[in-house]
């Protein structure tokens, strides 16, 4: 008895090893198995190859519902036959996809999940000088994802860009600076291509500075058909097409105001004598002596050329507000305002141009005032001798700092004229128009 139950407990154990090995899924009619088990695979930005083990009593297909980044492939032989392959992310955002296994009554279902590129942007400047009449820039941008530009209307990307993974070279260039403008700024923002929303973004500031602009001394003269300040020199600045044209200005006794250099001409004071008194005097080209009216009447049709007035210092104060009193009423009457320029010795006659309106442009011509006196007291600008702003250095700065603008006087050396140039000086003024163009040209 006791030999026959153990007989029947082998017996047993028997029938459970039996039905141990009947269980086994090679023995099943129906199995599909993917080894590694797990179905769902975090992957980073980077291209990557995945292996499985996929086993299955019938045919298999593979598939994948983002085929277009998750490509899986079956190879068939018995170790690794699924792979999948999966590209490189360049977006910042996580993306899925599923790919489906089956043997056509099973499916195993993998999902990719794959990160984003963690947005990185950098560029090699902060910021851009466009001086010297210079309007091309560049920038080198690092950046591990697709990126875009946000520009101020004055800035355009050139051609020639391309997205690539890692540092890439962009050129810029700037439209002309109008004419008006002494300089502009704006700001360039670089950013995720279509995911603005990441608020991941770089700044560069650009800065475009007008090369020094062309002031032509009494008109554009030097020989006896052009004198200084005559018509003829002012007609013929204006058709050189330069910033600006100054002359000379002084009152008669009687109200006209008149052009002139010195405080007579041929011998009468133009103070103390009517217009009348002066009706005879003629230039070296037989011109009559020009008055401001002339010129206004003149500069109304210029496009581009401003009138620099000089007020001269005058014998009193009095006189000193009656041209200042007649130049505005000519000037504003006129409508011509926003075509001159006001500069004088005269501290008293600057005040008086400034006391009417802080619209009117005004710069002091004496020398003996820093910029930052200047600044305080409402000028426009510092039109200063040569020797001046060779001995004061960082003046040209400092008045930029303060919002000041700078002229130069009188300049006509090559060498002086591009060491104000390179100085960043606003205006020059010069007795040889066409010289300084001709030297400007070459800058840009
Ligand atoms: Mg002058």
């Amino acid at each position: 008895m006791r030999h026959s139950r153990k007989i029947y407990f082998l017996f047993f154990i028997g029938i459970l090893l039996s039905c141990s090995n009947n269980d086994t899924i090679e023995n099943s009619d129906n199995f599909l198995t993917i080894q590694p088990t797990i179905l769902t695979l975090n992957v980073d930005a980077e291209e990557v190859n995945k292996y499985f083990t996929v086993k299955s009593d019938k045919s298999l297909q593979v598939n994948s519902d983002n085929p277009d980044w998750c490509k899986p492939t079956l190879s068939n032989v018995s170790i690794d036959n699924l792979k999948i392959a999966v590209s490189e992310n360049q977006s910042s955002e996580e993306r899925r996809a599923v790919v489906t296994v089956s043997n056509g009554l099973e499916s195993k279902y993998i999902t990719i999940v794959q990160a984003g590129v963690q947005a990185d942007i950098s560029v090699d400047k902060s910021s851009v000088l466009l001086d010297l009449g210079k309007r091309e820039f560049a920038l080198e941008i690092s950046s591990n994802v697709e990126i875009a530009f946000e520009l101020p209307e004055w800035i355009v990307e050139k051609e020639g860009n391309s997205w690539g993974k890692g540092k890439r070279r962009y050129r810029f260039s700037a439209t002309d600076l109008p004419d008006e403008l002494l300089s502009r700024d704006g700001v360039m923002i670089i950013k995720l291509k279509d995911h603005a929303e990441a608020g991941n973004f770089v700044q560069v500031r650009v800065f475009q500075k007008a090369i020094t602009k062309i002031i032509a001394h009494r008109g554009f003269w030097s020989i006896p058909e052009y004198p200084q300040n005559s018509l003829a020199s002012l007609q013929r600045a204006i058709d050189l097409e330069i910033y600006g044209s100054e002359l000379d200005v002084w009152i008669t006794q009687d109200g006209v105001v008149v052009l002139n250099h010195d405080p007579t001409i041929n011998g009468i004071n133009v103070e103390n004598s009517t217009y009348a008194a002066l009706s005879n005097v003629r230039l070296s080209n037989g011109e009559p002596i020009p008055t401001l009216e002339n010129c206004i009447e003149m500069i109304k049709k210029s496009e581009k050329t401003k009138l620099i007035i000089e007020i001269k210092p005058h014998s009193t104060t009095a006189n000193e507000n009656r041209v200042v009193a007649a130049v505005l009423n000519m000037v504003n009457s006129s409508g011509v305002a926003d075509k001159v320029d006001y500069i004088s010795f005269s501290q008293n006659v600057c005040k008086a141009l400034i006391a009417d309106s802080p619209q009117n442009r005004v710069a002091y011509l004496n020398g003996n005032l820093t910029p930052e006196a200047l600044s305080t007291q409402g000028y426009w600008g510092l039109d200063y001798a040569q020797n001046v702003l060779k001995s004061n250095t960082g003046w040209v700065q400092s008045a930029h700092t303060l919002g000041l603008t700078t002229n130069v006087w009188t300049v006509n050396a090559t060498d002086d004229l591009n060491y104000f140039i390179q100085m960043g000086v606003n205006f020059i003024t010069t007795d040889y128009p066409q010289n300084l163009k001709n030297l400007l040209s070459t800058y840009q």
